[in-house]
């Protein structure tokens, strides 16, 4: 008998209705109940992981603490209920597919054909059932990928039928989310998507329990109703989730909603608690009701799809909150930077933040940025391929390095201040074989960061193959950057800062990975800091 209940959400109508967001927004309401919640999502596509994606294809790839690259909805579900995931937590086609090849070629099929029935689906709900084996959470919940109706997603749909005929009526619930589109010349919310996609659900033997419906225009009782009779849901199940103005604001909505209220009752779960929101609200006061603005130039070569950088936008709103500003992120695209235009651009802004990247497209910008940022003494925040452009704009411009480079962009560099990292050299392969996950830097006492993060070691997330060559690094600390984190075992460069400088301070890590509601990440909370009080020394 199973310990955890599953919730499996599933979407219809419409891509992008937030299925991650409305996810983590009940896990939250659960969670602030006193339930463990864990969330995990199911990708539809044949991509092993995400790791080779190009971000525009889906967004920026999250990285977990285990070094698994995943989807950025697993980065929703940690900035909302500040608990850590896993590869676990993210599966794909590909991987499924992969199991179960690699098993077939060890003969563990004992010469059956192997098919999408029973063996696909048996993988699919090994899967689900794998954070179940943890018997640590009560509530688990399951989003599945994709639209109801795509032919990519029938294998899940029909593993959740079996699951839920197999966990019992009560262990499990579906929540289908829709979209309640408004048709401004009729002047009226139409249902007939919903009841279709319903019904498509139907098809494939799976009655939908509870039904969220993303709308722009609050739904009627008349229209609950009419849900509720043409799709087979209680009136109470039908819930309104219409268009907030911050995605932290959903939980509130959802709880006004009742909807942690019927997910209760119809897994038969008793709750000692009400559900304690009180920090969350505060936080999305401060965020809503700012009392200083600033703005962020994001320096990176995605910038049209805001999701590339999903995990620095939010962490940048975590820190506003945080310092009470709210944070104007000027998205910069670093290849279109016009070397006599980049000082007036510059310093309209308080900050500057130089995104992680690969490949060499827009570098020079970058690198130019950075230069205006050193000499202005405005706040300077490199992340990942930011810091190496940082290393590589010192040893061009103070160590008089010209043809300095990163080996990455340049092989024959005559002066390759950031190289490949040694373990890095016999790799071919693309798939998960950077250094990824979390490892461990040791702080210098006497630095900046070590202020910042008030600990002599901490642990971030990596995802990179280049380094700081530390042939380089005598003659950049004589110079004057400090490098005020290092790796205890390789002697890898982690934090380099500038202590000319008021705040000027690259990560080879990713800090964004590790910003949360509740624990909004330090080094971003110190920067939105220090670009407030850069503002305002000048006024
Ligand atoms: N391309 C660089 C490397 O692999 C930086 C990677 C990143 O910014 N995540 O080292």
């Amino acid at each position: 008998m199973s310990k955890s209940k599953f919730i499996f959400v599933t979407g219809g109508v419409s891509s992008s209705l937030g299925k991650g967001i409305i996810s983590a927004s009940l896990a939250k309401l659960l969670q602030s109940r006193g339930f463990s919640v864990t969330i995990q999502k199911f990708d539809p596509y044949i991509n092993v992981d995400p790791g080779t994606l190009n971000p525009y294809e889906h967004g920026e790839c999250y990285v977990t603490e285990d070094g698994a690259e995943t989807d950025l909805d697993l980065g929703h579900y940690e900035r909302f209920l500040n608990v850590k995931t896993s590869q676990a937590n993210n599966v794909t086609t590909g991987r499924v597919y992969q199991t179960v090849i690699e098993k077939e070629r060890k003969g563990e099929f004992l010469g059956k054909t192997v098919q999408v029935i029973p063996h696909i689906t048996n993988e699919i709900k090994r899967r689900i059932r794998l954070l179940e084996d943890k018997g640590t959470f009560d509530v688990i919940i399951t989003e599945i990928g994709g639209t109801v109706g795509d032919i990519e997603s029938l294998p899940y749909i029909e593993s959740v039928r079996q699951l839920r005929w197999e966990l019992g009526k009560s262990n499990s619930l579906v929540i289908h989310l829709t979209l309640v589109p408004y048709l401004s010349a009729a002047k009226e919310l139409k249902t007939k998507p919903t009841q279709h996609s319903v019904k498509t659900l139907m098809e494939s033997g799976i009655t939908a329990d509870i039904l969220v419906c993303r709308t722009e225009h609050e739904i009627s009782d008349d229209i609950k109703n009419k849900l509720a009779l043409f799709c087979n849901v209680e009136v109470d199940s039908v819930i309104q989730s219409i268009d907030a103005s911050t995605i932290y604001e959903v939980p509130l909505l959802m709880k006004n909603e009742k909807l942690d209220q019927v997910v209760l009752r119809k897994l038969n779960l008793k709750s000692s608690n009400d559900t304690n929101l009180e920090k969350w609200s505060n936080f999305v006061k401060r965020l809503k009701f700012p009392k200083n603005n600033i703005k962020i130039g994001l320096i990176g070569k995605y910038v049209e799809l805001q999701d590339s950088y999903k995990s620095i936008l939010e962490s940048l709103i975590h820190a506003g909150s945080e310092n009470e500003t709210k944070v104007e992120v000027v998205s910069i695209h670093s290849e279109y930077i016009d070397k006599n235009q980049i000082e007036n651009e510059i310093s309209k802004l308080d900050g500057v933040l130089v995104a992680p990247g690969f490949g060499s497209r827009g570098i020079e910008g970058k690198i130019d940025a950075i230069r205006c940022a050193r000499e202005k003494n405005i706040p300077f925040f490199g992340i990942c391929l930011g810091m190496q452009m940082a290393i590589i704009e010192f040893a061009r411009n103070v160590l008089c390095l010209k043809d300095a480079n990163s080996t990455e962009m340049n092989e024959n560099t005559t002066s390759p201040v950031i190289s490949l990292m040694e373990n890095q050299k016999n790799i071919t392969n693309k798939g998960g074989t950077m250094r990824l996950g979390s490892w461990e830097c040791k702080i210098e006492i006497n630095s900046k960061v070590h202020g910042i993060y008030n600990s002599e070691f901490i642990k971030e997330r990596h995802r990179h193959r280049w380094e700081l060559n530390n042939d380089y690094l005598c003659e950049l600390q004589k110079n004057g950057i400090k490098t005020s984190g290092v790796n205890p075992e390789t002697g890898l460069v982690e934090i380099i800062e500038l202590p000319s400088n008021n705040w000027f301070i690259g990560v080879q890590f990713h800090p964004e990975y590790k910003s949360t509601v509740e624990c909004p990440h330090p080094l971003f909370v110190s920067f939105v800091s220090a670009c407030l009080n850069y503002k305002k020394s000048k006024n």
